[in-house]
């Protein structure tokens, strides 16, 4: 048996970036501190997290004092100024890269353009993406949202940082059938590209992939997607506990990937489980044969 952790994977740096700026407030402030949403998409991490006092927040109406962290997804406008607002310490841990898409998506909304995001309707960095396009932005999940848009004369499209490139150029070629000029800006992070570059390569090679991370986690979600395409036997696993030794049976390649917010504890937990999984085979193996 032989285990192949993907090149690529685990936290990413605006995860980490985010992280660390949570703890070091946390650890220079004597107040109260919390992050407006989850600050990363793993339970784990979340309940590390509050045993060290930060726990989360749902919206701005949550709290009246102490430090709001806003996490690497950033947040719009909108939610900013309601903040401001308040007499509470902002830490702003938007991701550098997040960032610079956002201004992307304002400037493009001074411009005039409608402005297509290609990401997920309920994820904050889309939400947040959705607040500085100032009306003009619309967030489209599939091929076949687009083929119901009105034709136009010009259109800027864009993606969430961790969208899945291949269904990125998939939209914007039928978005280009329905657009004179259209302007593209690739804006998915090179993290993600490489994470999913990495998972895809791992699933060629083994005969079985575990993608660890938060259900919650559309980054996650996308490496199980890309794994599974090419490796029907993939799964999506939250904790290394649901390893069984039976979903290992006749596997003799077991590859681990996780996404931009699983902590390499998480792997490696996985690790010592599925070592555990293939000695409980050759114990039950033992017995059949005792038996027999
Ligand atoms: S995936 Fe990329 S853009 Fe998103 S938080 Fe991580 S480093 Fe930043």
């Amino acid at each position: 048996m032989k285990i192949k952790i993907a090149k690529d994977c685990g936290l990413c740096y605006g995860v980490k970036r985010a992280l660390r700026m949570a703890q070091d407030t946390r650890k220079h402030t004597t107040g109260k501190v919390v992050t407006l949403g989850a600050l990363i998409h793993n339970p784990q991490v979340i309940s590390y997290l509050e045993k060290q006092a930060i726990f989360s927040i749902q919206s701005p109406d949550d709290t009246e004092s102490g430090t709001v962290v806003i996490r690497s997804h950033g947040i719009s406008p909108e939610i900013y100024e309601r903040l401001k607002k308040k007499n509470i310490k902002i830490v702003d841990a938007t991701c550098p890269i997040v960032q610079k898409i956002q201004q992307r998506v304002n400037n493009l909304a001074k411009e005039g353009e409608e402005i297509i995001i290609v990401g997920n309707k309920k994820h904050p960095e889309s939400i947040g993406l959705i607040g500085y396009s100032r009306g003009k932005g619309i967030i489209i999940e599939s091929e076949e949202q687009v083929k119901k848009l009105p034709k136009r004369t010009t259109r800027a499209v864009l993606a969430q940082s961790t969208q899945d490139p291949f269904l990125f150029e998939r939209i914007v070629t039928t978005l280009k059938k329905r657009t004179g000029e259209l302007k593209i800006f690739n804006t998915i992070c090179q993290s993600t590209q490489t994470q999913q570059k990495a998972t895809s390569e791992l699933a060629e090679e083994v005969d079985i992939l575990f993608v660890i991370g938060g259900k919650n986690s559309s980054n996650t979600n996308k490496l199980y997607h890309v794994s599974k395409r090419i490796l029907p036997n993939t799964y999506f696993i939250e904790k290394a506990e649901e390893i069984t030794p039976e979903m290992l049976q006749g596997s003799k390649i077991i590859g681990l990937s996780g996404g931009a917010s699983t902590p390499p504890e998480a792997i490696q937990e996985a690790v010592v489980k599925i070592k555990s999984c293939f000695e409980y085979q050759i114990h039950t193996e033992k017995d059949i044969q005792c038996q027999s």
